[in-house]
């Protein structure tokens, strides 16, 4: 028997760039296709223009492709999450790129290769530069990637892109964190699994324009840190420390003007009394926070581990 690959491919008001997003996966789809049952699985994240009717058009002319379409725009990751659900139920390879062939089709082959043929379990593009992008949004994701992976257990890679194929086990995996903000990026490092990366030249857009502004790319980096770390809960301990040092310091003066005699130590005893009450205030803070990252991280309540494969269960 064949086996499967559905291609996952997230759309918002993309109607310039569909047909010719169509024409030239459906090349590649149909070199595969000796060795392959193919599916394109389209999610319309709630598109103001004529996307709908485009998929539409092109699912009653063509049985492998699939739509699902949302009531408003639920974002990339919704988008990508439903096309997930639905394409693990039958397919054996699941990948994802984006409908403005940024994503080089030729890729798919490749990737198809490495998990097919060589034992990876993901496929995975990764871009070797950033031209093409405005400076301020390099700039930005650079200083938010060097923060996350400083604070954070789960390494995510700059350059790592959703495009990409994995094997059903995968998406099984990704699908199994039940955490309602998604950040793809982290999940897909946070389960694991044998990655090939495949360097990737960053394209321009085919056609229509990004959907990122600043503030979207903003949120997405916020969701990013707070659901990887819990580390600024812990600022607290931190602040506590310096104003512990400072009320240390002014007790330290006081006493000092205190010996010499001649000084009234009223104004050090002051300060430390200040910020005595703030370190104190400041570490029943960071204990809060403690528990609040603990009550956080069960809330989440991902899964304990994951099994990659295993001979202790049946067929
Ligand atoms: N996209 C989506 N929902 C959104 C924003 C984007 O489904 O709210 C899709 C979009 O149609 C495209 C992919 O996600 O297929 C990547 O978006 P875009 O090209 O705008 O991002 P960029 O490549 O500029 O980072
Ligand atoms: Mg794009």
């Amino acid at each position: 028997m064949k086996k499967t690959l559905a291609l996952i491919v997230p759309c918002y008001n993309e109607q310039e760039v569909l047909p010719l997003f169509y024409d030239e996966v459906g090349k590649v789809l149909k070199k595969l296709s000796l060795g392959f049952r193919t599916e394109l699985v389209f999610v319309n994240d709630g598109s103001a223009d004529e996307t709908l009717s485009i998929l539409k058009d092109l699912a009653a002319m063509d049985p492998d492709v699939k739509y699902i379409s949302f009531s408003r725009n639920f974002g990339k990751e919704a988008a990508m999450l439903a096309g997930m659900e639905y394409a693990v139920k039958n397919a054996d390879y699941i990948g994802i790129i984006d409908a403005d062939l940024q994503h080089s089709p030729e890729l798919i082959t490749e990737m198809l290769y490495y998990v097919d043929r060589e034992g990876y379990d993901v496929a995975a593009a990764r871009r070797e530069d950033r031209e093409g992008e405005a400076k301020l949004k390099s700039a930005l994701s650079g200083a938010f990637y060097k923060v996350i992976n400083r604070v954070s257990d789960t390494k995510i890679s700059d350059s790592a892109q959703d495009f990409r194929i994995m094997k059903r086990k995968v998406v099984e995996a990704v699908l199994s964190m039940p955490e309602n903000i998604r950040f793809s990026k982290g999940i897909f490092s946070w389960v694991g699994f044998n990655v090939k990366w495949i360097s990737h030249e960053n394209r321009e857009r085919a056609a229509g324009e990004t959907k990122w502004s600043i503030r979207k790319l903003f949120r997405y980096a916020l969701d990013g840190i707070l659901g990887y770390t819990n580390a600024p809960l812990r600022l607290s301990f931190l602040f506590s420390a310096v104003c512990g040092a400072l009320t240390l310091i002014a007790l330290i003066y006081a006493l000092v003007r205190a010996i010499i005699g001649s000084y009234n130590p009223v104004i050090p005893l002051l300060l430390a009394a200040v910020f005595g009450v703030g370190a104190a205030l400041l570490l029943s803070l960071g204990i809060l926070g403690e528990y609040l990252a603990r009550v956080y991280t069960e809330a989440k309540d991902r899964p304990k581990f994951i099994v990659s494969e295993t001979n202790t269960e049946k067929e």
